[in-house]
């Protein structure tokens, strides 16, 4: 699932969402400190779940 990182431009709070793309496209995250939905999104890369083993 992949991760973003987000920022708010309001009061500077960072966090971390694992969203689909689906919920990417539904609605834009909110800052869980102040609710305010001006946040930058930084994609951060896919959960290392690689259980693979030979
Ligand atoms: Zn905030």
């Amino acid at each position: 699932m992949p991760m973003y990182d987000f920022k708010c431009k309001k009061c500077g709070k960072e966090f971390l969402l694992a969203r689909t793309l689906k919920q990417q496209e539904s609605g834009s995250p909110f800052c869980p400190s102040c609710k305010s939905k001006s946040v930058d999104k930084v994609f951060t890369g896919f959960m290392a779940k690689t259980s693979r083993k030979s």
